[in-house]
């Protein structure tokens, strides 16, 4: 599987700590050149990727930012490099400021991608100003509207909870979207938001709230036809997206772009920041992970999901320890035990990361 990060967005939101830089609308458009160098990093490093490629995913960042030649410059580029004939699912995130008709039917027109996923955040005016969202709810309604007339089915939206009031999620048309990924609002250290919260001009709810939101959302995407199948992930029957799946089943990836992590089985290695003066950016590090790290890992992502944690998956050095430290979460029904498995029951699904850290073995 490929990644593609797009470190571009229009302008900063307060909650953002991802690796993206705001482009003004008035300097010179940085993309022509940053397709050049995602082009000659594909051609370098094509043979990194020796596994069948099921799944492609444009993330970023706002991918859709940029302009539909450049996009087709890149998927171009990507046929030429590697072999795409097996894949399936060809994923672009999307802001709803950024899909109109013409956009979203030139992007399906280019033939290879099949799945969008936009990042809606709330459906209330006020909260999305707070923070710091270019788009209103209308226009995130519309965007959804207009990708099913461009006939993207596969069709994902990002929402947020956590926040400080009521998002208005149930004005969406939940027979639109087959897939949703709902992410509980965090304070990164060195963002706006941090600093509003310090300085008292933005009061989060406490950990009461947003338990209850947790529920609240899980309860509406259910009543509306989506399941839960990860902590942050709903979606109907058949819906899962194949690309996170593939992250959680640790099959290997290849990332390409500024800050972009690869993955070959045993090694993870990551690319560079981009670079202020030249906007480039070059493979930075990489560990070999230990089986311990491997086990850990496999704890890390299969408890966050609901189909859980097989026994004989975890390797026989740690299995016995595993199951011994895992009896106090089935105790206290954080998990339960099927046959061979481990499954995190919805409320083991909030605290999947502390019981995996309790977990770890060395
Ligand atoms: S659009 Fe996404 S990546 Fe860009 S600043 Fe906002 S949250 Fe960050």
């Amino acid at each position: 599987m490929i990644y593609i990060h797009i470190p571009f967005c229009h302008s900063k939101c307060t909650y953002c700590a991802f690796h993206s830089r705001p482009v003004s609308r008035a300097g010179v458009s940085p993309y022509a050149q940053y397709v050049d160098a995602l082009i000659e990093e594909m051609r370098q490093r094509k043979g990194e990727q020796a596994h069948p490629i099921r799944t492609v995913y444009f993330g970023g960042g706002t991918p859709s930012i940029l302009p539909l030649n450049e996009l087709e410059r890149i998927v171009r580029a990507l046929h030429e490099c590697f072999d795409l004939s097996q894949v399936e699912e060809c994923t672009l995130e999307g802001n709803p400021e950024d899909l109109t008709a013409d956009y979203l039917r030139g992007l399906r027109g280019m033939g290879l991608v099949n799945r969008l996923s936009i990042g809606i955040q709330s459906l209330d005016d006020d909260m999305l100003r707070l923070i710091g969202r270019r788009h209103t709810a209308a226009q995130a309604l519309a965007a959804v509207e207009e990708a099913h007339r461009a006939a993207f089915h596969n069709l994902s939206v990002d929402f947020i909870y956590g926040l400080p009031g009521n998002s208005r999620f149930s004005s969406l048309d939940f027979r639109l979207v087959s897939h949703v990924s709902s992410y509980a609002l965090t304070v990164e250290p060195t963002t706006a938001l941090a600093r509003q919260v310090e300085q008292g001009r933005v009061a989060l709810p406490d950990e009461d709230e947003l338990v209850r939101q947790y529920y609240d959302m899980c309860n509406l995407l259910e009543n509306n036809g989506l399941f839960q199948y990860e902590v942050s992930n709903f979606a109907r029957p058949g819906f899962l997206s194949r690309h996170n799946s593939r992250y959680w089943d640790r099959t290997p990836y290849l990332g390409l772009g500024p800050s972009a992590h690869s993955f070959d089985g045993y090694r993870r290695r990551w690319n560079s920041a981009m670079a202020a003066g030249n906007g480039t950016w070059r493979v930075e590090d990489e560990e070999t992970l230990t089986a311990a790290d491997a086990c850990n890992e496999l704890l890390m992502t299969s408890l966050r999901t609901t189909a859980g944690l097989h026994v004989n998956q975890v390797p026989e050095a740690y299995r016995s320890q595993v199951v011994r430290k895992m009896q106090r979460y089935l105790e206290c029904r954080w998990i339960v035990a099927e046959e061979d498995c481990y499954r995190p029951t919805r409320e083991g699904l909030l605290y999947a990361d502390g019981m995996a850290a309790a977990l770890f073995v060395s």
